[in-house]
């Protein structure tokens, strides 16, 4: 349970929140933990807020990722992770608040040149080109890099996923669901991103492809890809995360060390039906 704080109303206490790096709260006082070492952020969200129309999905999120960690963002269906993860790939307006992408605020950026900035997005439901072949699609997923070197990270590619390598001339919509999940996070890593945004990589996947497609991302965290994932499946995404955030109706409402709050009742009450 170290390392772990309940945020009820304000970041104090919620370690590596944006209020506490900027000296705010009550740092020191009981409660809040400060992690050792924490890595330098590369994703600072502060005070986020996000409408569709009159609904507010997001209320003031604050939420950090470190260079090389990564962060599992859980919660229930319609809690707002997708909601989230579109407004940091620039794809979903932002009412008020940052997002401090390498010390920068990205708000007002364009989606595009979030990608050129090294921001890669999974999408939910994995949209791969299903009429174009494999190994056009990988190539689609390097629009943004010199054409030089694109052979060669499309070896690349093949040797950390083989089986793309046997499917290259295949038509990407006959590929399993699992194969085009792989698929469509090979395409985004041939964008080198700086910062892998997964979105519900799990779903629609039968358990034993669950479980694979969990082990290539945990695999690419090794490799040191910095990444943000947003999961309904809390027991897979905390398992492998650095540090997880719970979601709650659009506020974020516990973090902490990914395993650590495997062990925490409210997560699993409501998430692991424990
Ligand atoms: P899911 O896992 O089902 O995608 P989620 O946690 O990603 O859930 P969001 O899709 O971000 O949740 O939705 C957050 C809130 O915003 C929900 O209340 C949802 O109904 C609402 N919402 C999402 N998309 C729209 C939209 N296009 N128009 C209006 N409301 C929306």
């Amino acid at each position: 349970m170290e390392n772990m704080t309940i945020n009820r109303g304000g970041p104090e206490g919620l370690w590596l929140s944006g209020a506490a790096q900027r000296g705010e709260g009550k740092a020191g006082s009981e409660g809040a933990v400060t992690p050792p070492a924490a890595p330098a952020c590369i994703l600072d969200i502060r005070g986020l807020t996000s409408h569709y129309g009159r609904i507010q999905a997001l209320h003031g999120i604050d939420l950090q990722v470190g260079q090389g960690q990564l962060v599992a963002l859980v919660g229930a269906n319609g809690a707002g992770k997708t909601t989230l993860l579109r407004a940091v790939s620039g794809v979903q307006p932002v009412s008020a608040g940052q997002i401090l992408f390498r010390g920068a605020d990205i708000v007002r950026m364009s989606p595009d040149k979030r990608v050129r900035g090294g921001i890669c997005q999974v999408p939910e439901g994995r949209q791969v080109f299903g009429p174009m072949s494999v190994e056009d699609n990988l190539r689609l997923g390097a629009f943004t890099r010199p054409r030089k070197g694109v052979a060669e990270d499309i070896d690349r590619m093949y040797t950390l996923f083989p089986d793309l390598k046997i499917k290259r001339l295949l038509q990407a919509g006959v590929l399993s669901g699992g194969q085009q999940q792989i698929l469509a996070m090979a395409r985004a890593l041939m964008g080198r991103p700086a910062l892998l945004l997964l979105d519900e990589p799990s779903m629609g996947l039968s358990p034993r492809l669950v479980a694979e497609i969990f082990r290539i991302i945990e695999g690419l965290k090794q490799q040191g890809i910095t990444i943000f994932l947003v999961e309904q499946n809390a027991h897979a995404a905390l398992s492998i995360a650095d540090v997880g955030y719970v979601i709650e109706t659009g506020t974020i409402s516990l973090s902490g060390r990914g395993p650590d709050l495997l062990d925490n009742e409210q997560v699993k009450s409501a998430y692991l039906g424990m």
